[in-house]
């Protein structure tokens, strides 16, 4: 019989493929591989449904590095991005702030440089990108699918409002998809900043404002998403991320980072920018949606399944089966309230299923979905009709 600890051994070298007995020879090295603990590289895959024929990607088109005042090196966001499902990044550091100047020279075209490398090797499609970083009002905006990010040095001022124009102007030139960012952020600060200004009026006629964002970070800016609606832009989700991930999102208890969910042709940079340029995106922060009607509600019934009714009971109470197939939630509330004998609530949780219990008289109820926005004061409204199905 072997000792137990020999087969330990035995099964750890050859996962290893190390000699057998290593650990009892003679010539022992003096070391024993701790391998194991390893964090094996593996993604979180995260299932959102393709819809209408389109494939859904997860973006992530806001983040930082310690190019401008984020606290880690660029590859490092290819990792996390990569780590949590992501399909699409954009680096988008402060063109206008470099609080890590002394150790780390300006080069705004440099993150994109060192993490394309990387990138490449895990799939991620990556869009050069920059942070018009201009003082409130009128705020920041995103210029993405830049060509040459140092063209935008010559507006390093950022509390000349005079070149608050040029800036835009410049990324305008290079045929840039510029994005408003968190329209909402000095709202209880800067008097009149979270308001759709003159300025951003002006750039919006002249077609250079193309996209805003409605989540950013951990704030749903419900505002941006009428603008949206009223000015066709896109709806952007975005993590602006500083720090690691992991210390920013509460990743261990099933939260992850905003972002965007885009809704493309084909995945390829190409697709992506189409699809952002046509309006075919939503945004996403875990438990909420954000974004145009069509999209969202095509979310819901793409990730939402009610079964048939498969059982009476003697007090008249029909059972079904619901069912959400995706990672997205769902937080239903009884939009009717004179119905009597449906759920008040449904929580519909990632990747579950529950028994729905109702009185079969009436065989129809509508719900509103909470943690879904079709407008800034509006939720998407579903029909549950196990009779139906
Ligand atoms: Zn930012």
């Amino acid at each position: 019989m072997i000792p137990r600890h020999q087969i330990v051994l035995l099964s750890t070298a050859l996962l290893f493929g190390m000699a057998p007995v290593r650990g009892h020879s003679l010539h022992d090295d003096g070391m024993t591989s701790l391998a194991e603990y390893r964090r094996p590289s593996e993604r979180t895959l995260l299932h959102v449904p393709d819809i209408d024929g389109y494939q859904t990607l997860k973006a992530d088109l806001h983040m930082h590095t310690v190019f401008s005042d984020g606290l880690v090196w660029p590859t490092i966001r290819v990792q996390e991005a990569w780590q949590e499902g992501l399909d699409v990044i954009a680096i988008t550091d402060h063109i206008e702030y470099q609080p890590h100047l002394e150790d780390i020279p300006f080069n705004p075209n440099r993150p994109y440089e060192i993490a394309g490398e990387m990138a490449a090797e895990k799939d991620i499609l990556l869009i050069k990108g920059s942070e018009i970083t201009r003082y409130t009002p009128p705020g920041h905006f995103n210029a993405i699918f830049v060509k040459d990010a140092s063209e935008f040095v010559k507006v390093r001022e950022r509390k000349n409002p005079e070149l608050d124009k040029e800036a835009i102007d410049r990324a305008a030139a290079q045929d840039a998809f510029i994005t408003w960012n968190h329209p909402g952020w000095k709202v209880g600060s800067i008097e009149g900043s979270y308001d759709w200004i003159p300025f951003v009026e002006e750039i919006h006629k002249e077609g250079k404002l193309h996209g805003i964002e409605v989540i950013n970070d951990l704030d749903l800016h419900r505002k941006a998403l009428d603008w949206a609606l009223e000015h066709d832009l896109a709806v952007l989700g975005t993590s602006d991320i500083h720090n690691i991930i992991a210390n920013r999102y509460d990743m261990e208890h099933g939260v992850h980072r905003s972002m965007t969910l885009l809704f493309v042709e084909e995945r390829s940079l190409q697709g992506v920018r189409e699809a952002l340029e046509a309006g075919r995106s939503v945004a996403w922060s875990t438990r909420h949606l954000a974004g145009r009607e069509k999209w969202v509600r095509a979310l819901y019934e793409a990730s939402v399944a009610v079964g048939g009714i498969y059982h009476h009971d003697e007090k008249g109470i029909a059972y079904a089966e619901i069912r959400n197939n995706s990672d997205l939630s769902f937080d239903l509330a009884l939009a009717d309230s004179g119905l009597k004998g449906w759920p008040e609530t449904i929580t519909l949780n990632p990747r579950s299923s529950q028994t729905l219990e109702f009185r079969s008289r009436s065989g129809t109820a509508r719900y509103v979905v909470k943690n879904a926005y079709i407008s800034g004061s509006e939720h998407l409204v579903v029909e549950i009709s196990p009779e139906k199905n």
